[in-house]
């Protein structure tokens, strides 16, 4: 399989036709739960000559079919009209659109240049029913007024509405009266993400929503975009939960230019089903910051049982690039880099099949013995983890071995590898220990196996 078939498995495709570009780190609002507090004021936006270079880019690749402009509040940026022409005028994306509060749009004037410059999407942030809890969350009063004229001035101009609402514990209860407020004012889509704990891990503001309380809710904003012919995503929650509206979850993201450090803070999920859940490709499960709090919900959640073999997931739910045409074409795996670290393997004692890469492992399918097979993990060197066996670089495991084979095999087959691989870690190959599925230590599926 190669690596681009392996991520459109995974993932909702076309938002890997997106492509998100971070202009600015400024905002007039301050969301509690905002998962960019750190980099408010702080990090740098994209420059205007780095999108120059990618709207060449796309124009050669047609890899994007739709630009997000995103911050911060993107609105504040006093260069964002250039960015928005170029993106328009090069007629490098068919869709320019903007993640905004919406408060400058209250503006009737701002809002019709910036359809004018080419903005044909506005992704805007709604997060309450009403201005007391709305502006309670941005902890702006008059944010939600303005919001509202903002949605109110949009429904003059041809452009599509989206509303995204942030569910946490200050709003779970008010979804589905979020979802009328939406309506009233012309969206025709609405995104519902899970809050994402990138900073406060031990919950200390008391946002993360217990799905006791936000499933229900959740479930019924669901309905109620269903009845009013809406249609709705929803982000970061448990698929076995959401009833019939399985299908609303999406959690890929386009991909994303953004300072590196963003990453940092990622959260982590895991779900104790997910190897014989059959959602688990799609779903992410809980975040850890929720496992610690509220525990692994396991007589909540309601695994489906797999019809197919369960294969570890491999990327994190930021998306990344597909292989280059360059990297597909040759080897088992377009990384001949890795696959040299175990070049020479005895074909007694085993065989690479494949090799995959992303951002934070590289994963080696060999096979041996007569039919056996497993999977040989590299990922970043991590001295508190637990790991197989460690070289410059690494942390090796090993996972889904399977077949017909003699321990002494399996034994020879690492042995051989793992000599191969710490041999020649000159620490120039490396992974990002970051943002990904990782998992928590398992209390049940014994995956990925580790000593
Ligand atoms: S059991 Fe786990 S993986 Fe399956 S749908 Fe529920 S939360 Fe997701």
């Amino acid at each position: 399989m190669t690596q681009r078939a392996a991520l459109r498995d995974q993932v909702h495709p076309t938002r890997f036709r997106d492509l998100a570009v971070t202009v600015d780190f400024h905002c007039n609002s301050a969301c509690t739960f905002c998962i960019v507090q750190e980099g408010m004021n702080n990090y740098r936006g994209v420059p205007l000559e780095r999108f120059a270079a990618i709207v060449q880019d796309n124009l050669h690749s047609h890899k994007y079919d739709r630009v997000v402009f995103t911050g911060g509040e993107v609105t504040l940026e006093k260069s964002l009209f250039d960015f928005v022409r170029l993106a328009r005028d090069s007629g490098a994306f068919q869709h320019v659109r903007l993640q905004t509060n919406g408060r400058k749009l209250a503006d009737a004037d701002f809002a019709a240049r910036l359809v004018e410059a080419g903005v044909d999407e506005f992704f805007v942030s709604l997060h309450g029913d009403t201005a007391a809890l709305h502006d309670a969350i941005t902890q702006r009063p008059g944010s939600y007024d303005e919001l509202i004229r903002g949605l109110e001035n949009l429904a003059t101009q041809p452009v599509r509405r989206i509303t995204n609402t942030v569910l946490h514990r200050t709003n779970m209860e008010a979804l589905a009266r979020i979802v009328d407020v939406a309506h009233a004012h012309g969206v025709v889509e609405m995104e519902l993400w899970n809050y994402l704990p990138m900073e406060d891990h031990d919950d200390e503001q008391n946002l993360i929503a217990p799905l006791a309380g936000a499933m229900p809710s959740l479930r019924a904003a669901l309905d109620r975009c269903a009845a009013l012919g809406m249609r709705a995503i929803t982000k970061y929650v448990p698929r076995c939960l959401l009833g019939a509206h399985g299908g609303t979850l999406d959690n890929s993201q386009p991909d994303t230019i953004i300072v590196e450090s963003f990453w940092n803070e990622f959260p982590r999920f895991a779900c104790l089903y997910e190897a014989e859940c059959e959602h688990s490709e799609e779903c992410l499960g809980l975040s850890h910051d929720y496992v610690r709090k509220f525990g692994w919900e396991e007589e909540t959640l309601v695994p489906e049982p797999r019809q197919r073999p369960w294969v570890p997931r491999q990327q994190g739910v930021e998306g990344r690039p597909d292989a280059t045409v360059e990297e597909a074409a040759g080897g088992v795996s377009g990384h001949p880099a890795w696959e040299a670290l175990l070049a020479g393997l005895p074909s007694e004692v085993g065989r690479v099949v494949q090799v995959q890469l992303n951002r934070n492992q590289a994963r080696f399918t060999l096979s041996f013995a007569n039919d056996a097979s497993l999977e040989l993990v590299l990922a970043a060197r991590d001295d508190a983890a637990p790991a197989f066996q460690q070289t410059v670089s690494f942390n090796i495991f090993y996972s889904q071995a399977k077949g017909r084979y003699e321990s002494a095999q399996l034994e020879n087959l690492l042995s051989e590898a793992c000599q191969r691989i710490a041999g020649r870690d000159d620490g120039s190959l490396s992974l990002d220990s970051r943002k990904g599925l990782v998992q928590l230590a398992r209390v049940r599926n014994e995956r990925p196996r580790v000593v």
